[in-house]
């Protein structure tokens, strides 16, 4: 699959739930309105859309959400998707997960050939975690991380950048990364949703965040790349691989291969735009194959960047979408 501007599309996103048991503030307003439960796509719809895309070329999918330990029976549909891992139809299936509830399911992702996953980690200070994640467990997460090293899996950490909060758990983060082998991701924050209080005020560049490591680690960039936007490093003598995601300081959408699926089954072509096809409605109406005359238009929609710069900028102005409906 090629978009207009030629990038080759081969990954998708599916936030199979909009829902979560933390609300980091800079994702969601504590009382965030969620989806009804019959507005989301079932499980036999979302492999069915997914194996027509994998038809036209996808070969990866990440599973997001909100929280996608969260949902119900989410093994079954982890099992149905590993199944195309395993049969070679896909090249990967990972997971973005809060950690919370990942001790129970390593296993499972482990045996559905997950092999890689990304767990959200903004603090190693439990009180600052709750805090940031209002009302968070920290203890959970880590438990959640040491099952899924336990279970083989590769492990990055993810960590948005929060201006006054969490610029003093760089380091303590990067080391735990460091000793126990798992890379890490620092975000900026992107202005995505309402009625996110002070999102402003929180959004750090990176360039800025990073300097406690940048004054003790020598920097060399690396080749690596991880199938989504972040640029990577080798910092030395810490040993860390770490990748830099900036949607704000440093745009990255010319190379950019990816398309997201809402938890109620719109294809977005990209986070920064509301523009969007609805699959549910295709599926419900006409079967899997008005699926396939979908994939084209989808692929139309998809802008050449995003302008969440020009977003921050502006006051009050935000795309009305929360980063759980589409996923990260
Ligand atoms: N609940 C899971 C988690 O937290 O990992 C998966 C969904 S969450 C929306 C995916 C990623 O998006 C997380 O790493 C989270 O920190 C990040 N995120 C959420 N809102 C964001 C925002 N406004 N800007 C940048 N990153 C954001
Ligand atoms: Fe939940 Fe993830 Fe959003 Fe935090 S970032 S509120 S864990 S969906």
């Amino acid at each position: 699959m090629r978009d207009a501007f030629g990038r080759q599309i081969d990954y998708l996103r599916i936030s199979v739930t909009d829902r979560c048991n933390f609300r980091c503030h800079y994702c969601m307003p504590q009382n965030h309105k969620f989806l009804p439960r019959d507005a989301l796509l079932e499980y036999r719809e979302i492999t069915d859309i997914a194996s027509r895309f994998m038809a036209h070329g996808i070969k990866k999918i990440r599973l997001t959400g909100g929280e996608p330990l969260l949902r119900r029976e989410i093994e079954s549909l982890i099992t149905a998707l590993g199944n195309f891992v395993h049969s070679g139809q896909l090249d990967e299936l990972t997971l973005t997960t809060n950690g919370s509830r990942l001790a129970n399911f390593a296993p499972v992702l482990a045996e559905a050939g997950v092999r890689r996953i990304n767990v959200s980690l903004d603090s190693l200070d439990p009180s600052r975690f709750r805090a940031i994640t209002r009302g968070g467990e920290l203890q959970a997460v880590m438990d959640g991380i040491a099952a899924a090293a336990n279970a083989g899996m590769s492990i990055r950490i993810n960590m948005v950048a929060l201006r006054g909060q969490n610029e003093a758990d760089l380091l303590p983060v990067a080391e735990f990364c460091a000793d126990n082998g798992h890379d890490l991701a620092i975000i900026e924050t992107m202005p995505l949703g309402r009625g996110v209080a002070g999102r402003q005020d929180c959004y750090i560049p990176l360039e800025e965040f990073t300097i406690p490591l940048r004054e003790t680690q020598d920097f060399r960039a690396i080749a690596h790349r991880s199938a989504g936007p972040a640029r990577y490093w080798r910092l030395e003598p810490l040993g860390l691989r770490l990748g830099l995601i900036t949607p704000m300081s440093e745009n990255f959408c010319d190379d950019c291969n990816r398309l997201r699926m809402t938890t109620d089954g719109k294809i977005f072509m990209c986070l920064g735009s509301n523009m969007h096809v609805d699959f549910k409605q295709a599926i419900r109406e006409g079967g899997v194959s008005a699926v396939d005359s979908l994939i084209e238009k989808a692929l139309r929609l998809k802008p050449l960047r995003h302008d969440f710069e020009t977003q921050m900028a502006k006051p009050g102005y935000r795309l009305d979408r929360h980063m759980n409906a589409t996923g990260g």
